[in-house]
């Protein structure tokens, strides 16, 4: 049985994609796919250019995700494109569960409505499209390093905005934290499916505060994974 989807960001993926095909079609064309430095790494986008900045963000991803004790032992594609190739609803980045494939706007498209009416609507193009670099790719690693279909969306979740909001500037993450009115302390027992589809930005600004006041981050990560962490949720 797949695991849930692992569909980034629920606002996101209400707005139409279709929208986002038609504004973005200047960065349909598609360069050969690029290996990056980072192993197993490909990417693939418009421009050698833009997939070298892609491939920097995964070199990053990777050391951030490794310090955490993920895993990364199968190919990775990300594709940064205008089509998703998500049929049910628009995204600005999807995480294609078992195809080891992410597909990310390109920064142009983000500039539009799309990117707007996301979990960061302040956000600017550029840091946003980083980020869900290192967002999606937390996916992958954490799909890596879990036992198969073992882990709920909210772990996933958990992990992805904690390294997404992580990779950003302070002023961006304060700004995240300051309009999301999440503070400390933060424990397990505050995230909930409906935080995460209504109040996606507070989650991850919980995300990240939590994971980030813990002695090790690393034994959460891992704990959460192997189910001896759990979210409330996984009790009733
Ligand atoms: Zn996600």
């Amino acid at each position: 049985m797949p695991r849930p989807l692992s569909i980034c960001l629920a606002k996101w993926c209400a707005i139409g994609g279709l929208l986002a095909a038609l504004m973005c079609a200047a960065s349909a064309a598609k360069a050969d796919p690029i290996a990056c430095d980072t192993p197993l790494i490909v990417v693939v986008a418009a421009s050698p250019d833009l997939a070298a900045r892609v491939c920097r963000v995964a070199a990053e991803a990777d050391a951030m995700l490794s310090a955490l004790g993920l895993r990364h032992s199968r190919p990775v594609t990300i594709e940064v494109t205008p089509d998703l190739g998500v049929s049910a609803a628009g995204c600005v980045a999807y995480f294609h569960t078992g195809g080891a494939v992410l597909t990310i706007l390109p920064p142009d498209c983000l500039e539009g409505e799309d990117g707007r009416l996301g979990p960061f609507p302040k956000l600017a193009a550029g840091p946003l499209f980083e980020s869900l670099v290192i967002h999606e790719l937390a996916h992958a690693y954490v799909e890596d390093s879990a036992a198969p279909d073992s882990l709920p969306r909210l772990v996933h979740e958990y992990i992805a905005y904690a390294a997404q909001l992580d990779y950003l500037s302070k002023p961006d993450r304060d700004g995240i934290l300051r309009r999301s009115k999440a503070d400390l302390p933060v424990d397990l027992a505050g995230f909930s499916e409906a935080l995460l589809n209504f109040a996606p930005d507070r989650f991850a600004a919980m995300a990240w505060l939590h994971l980030r006041a813990q002695p090790k981050p690393a034994d959460m990560v891992q704990a959460l994974l192997d189910g001896t962490a759990r979210f409330e949720i996984w009790d009733e």
